[in-house]
């Protein structure tokens, strides 16, 4: 299980209504709304990844200690959800090493993982890995193998793999599901919140049983808030995309936890799988 941890006005799709300036100005909602999740995952027995912003653990280091003590685990996101496609690999390293160590010093505890913004690891980011094992990550969730308007890489192996030759480093893709030569994205996110509960759930069991492997699934606190508030100014598409089914989302969450078992990824892809 896999949270992006950043508040609702910082999603790549309102990059065009809501510039990074005026972050700061804006009454966040990330803390209450993650306070629930926790909540949420305490109740079903769930332990999580949350990719965080650097951004957010510097507004919020309270926030991430409670995370930390619920058992979770911490990775980075970035420090300002920039795609990596629209940075240079030495913009990209600098990035990924302060967010590293905003992280380790608010938490105590290393960092492993990272995930990109709008996973935006692709054909035209080929140092990326590199950067990643050169900044001491030893592992990546940031490739959804896929066809989408906005990320994706279609042709990229679904299950984890090893990006780097000679290098014990692993990028853990997005789960996908594999029909009739198509992959149908199967690992959350806005998807989750469009499909009927049950096709979510026929698509995860499938990939554990047929592929016999674990899922990746991943969302955004912001997903389980159906009163944030509405920005103006969107095309129909984001606005469909963003706001569909809010209120819908902890219920399924809910049924998730109680469908499957869910640990945080070091715990199912780094350490030898769950006890
Ligand atoms: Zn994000």
């Amino acid at each position: 299980m896999s949270v992006d941890l950043e508040d609702y006005f910082q999603v790549s799709a309102f990059n065009a209504v809501i510039n990074r300036e005026s972050w700061q100005s804006i009454p966040g909602r990330v803390e209450s709304n993650t306070d629930n999740l926790l909540e949420l995952f305490a109740a079903n027995n769930i332990t999580a990844t949350f990719f965080v912003l650097g951004w957010i653990a510097r507004q919020y280091p309270e926030l991430l200690a409670r995370i930390v003590r619920e058992g979770h685990e911490i990775a980075s996101h970035g420090m300002n959800h920039i795609r990596v496609s629209a940075q240079s690999a030495h913009e990209f390293f600098q990035d990924i090493h302060t967010s590293k160590q905003i992280l380790e010093n608010c938490t105590g505890q290393p960092v492993r993982g990272y995930r990109a913004a709008s996973f935006s690891i692709n054909g035209k980011t080929p140092w990326a890995f590199e950067k990643l094992i050169e900044a001491g990550f030893q592992y990546s969730s940031s490739v959804y193998p896929v066809r989408h308007d906005h990320y994706g890489m279609p042709d990229a192996p679904r299950f984890s793999w090893n990006p780097v030759k000679n290098e014990a480093f692993r990028e853990i893709p997005l789960t996908t599901c594999n029909i009739s030569g198509v992959n149908v994205p199967a690992a959350g996110g806005g998807y989750f919140r469009l499909y009927p509960y049950r096709l979510s759930k026929w698509l995860i069991r499938r990939v554990n049983i047929r592929d016999g492997q674990s899922a990746v699934f991943y969302f955004h606190p912001w997903e389980i808030d159906a009163s944030q508030p509405r920005v103006a100014g969107l095309s129909r598409k984001t606005r469909f995309r963003h706001y569909l089914n809010l209120n819908r989302m902890a219920d399924r969450l809910a049924r998730l936890g109680q469908d499957f078992r869910w640990r945080r990824m070091d715990e199912v892809f780094l350490d030898g799988g769950p006890a």
